[in-house]
């Protein structure tokens, strides 16, 4: 029988995915705050300024073309899912999207979490993650043979939440050290607050925390704070905090968190943002919130120039890009 000689398809010296840096970040699990320092926060946060830059000044760049991102969401997301894959496309990468439900994958039809990122691992070079289970990110990251960044893990972390915080109130505020920041609402089951404060002890912060006594910080965040000499305080009223803080974070009474509905009935309107309550705050300070907000603060308030809640969603953007960037070994 006679040979069929082919042609050759791809010249693979063409285009090689080389990392062009090995950051502390390259290659790495993103799975909780305590792996960042002061230093490498900075590392991060020069880049996502030059995120923003690239993206004010030509939208796009091929950074991250050729690199495969899959994006896994078993628990309902607008920012963190669509700001995950708007930074993938604006490096010129692409997504493999599992955000629409997770209904439409094989999870419906009873798949192992080990499975699907055994899966998903042979498709992409990196995985998003957002599971409702405490500690189940750490899980998946021990399946996957690629990075896995953890996009919020139940009651436990949410990461590049914090950081996207952290980089909002440096730029907004110019500074972190010496700040006071109090953050309100429901403490016990909000992951972003968890994760902002773990990060903000590599500074010199002040903490308030305002919730109903139901919903207060976990007790291992509180000792530690109290241990590494931090000034903290506890509060059940917005109101008897907002004259003296810098940053007011705002969160919502986590519904989805509640066994028990009559519990969530006794707070879920525990407070409200409004209009009169911002007269009492300092001129320079500024409101923030992970969101979504479910009538924590009035949206009269969007108009005051300290509601710094939309510009956060921006930068939350902007920090993607850079840690993509920093775990591909491309930035
Ligand atoms: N979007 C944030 C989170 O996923 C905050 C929230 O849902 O309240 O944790």
């Amino acid at each position: 029988m006679n040979q069929i000689t082919l042609p050759k398809l791809f010249n693979l010296g063409d285009r090689k995915l080389e990392p062009k840096f090995r950051s502390s970040f390259y290659m790495q699990d993103i799975l909780s705050v305590d792996q960042f320092d002061k230093e490498s926060l900075s590392y991060l946060f020069t880049r996502t300024e030059e995120m923003s830059e690239m993206v004010n000044q030509v939208g796009t760049c091929d950074l991250l073309n050729g690199y495969t991102l899959a994006c896994v969401f078993y628990e309902p997301s607008t920012r963190t899912s669509a700001s995950f894959i708007a930074a993938m496309e604006r490096l010129g990468g692409k997504v493999i999207p599992i955000t629409q439900g997770i209904q439409f994958s094989s999870v419906s039809k009873g798949e192992s979490l080990e499975d699907t990122m055994n899966t998903l691992e042979k498709y992409s070079d990196l995985i998003v993650l957002r599971h409702p289970e405490l500690g189940s990110v750490a899980q998946a990251a021990k399946y996957a043979s690629v990075p896995i960044i953890n996009a919020g893990d139940g009651v436990g972390e949410h990461p590049t939440q914090a950081l996207l915080d952290l980089y909002t109130i440096r730029k907004e505020m110019s500074r972190i050290d010496g700040l006071r920041v109090a953050m309100v609402g429901d403490l016990r089951n909000g992951r972003t607050v968890h994760s902002l404060t773990k990060l903000l002890m590599n500074y010199d912060v002040n903490f308030r925390y305002v919730s109903p006594d139901t919903l207060r910080l976990p007790l291992n965040l509180m000792n530690d704070l109290i241990n590494k000499g931090f000034d903290v305080r506890e509060d059940d009223r917005v109101e008897n905090v907002i004259k003296d803080v810098d940053v007011l974070y705002v969160t919502r009474i986590q519904k989805e968190r509640f066994t028990d509905m009559d519990q969530y009935e006794a707070v879920k309107n525990y407070f409200e943002i409004t209009t009169e309550v911002m007269k009492h705050a300092k001129p320079e300070m500024i409101v923030m919130h992970p969101l979504p907000r479910v009538g924590e603060i009035h949206y009269d308030v969007d108009k005051d120039p300290r509601a710094a809640y939309f510009r956060q969603v921006k930068n939350g953007m902007f920090v993607r890009m850079a840690l993509l960037a920093a775990v591909l070994g491309q930035a």
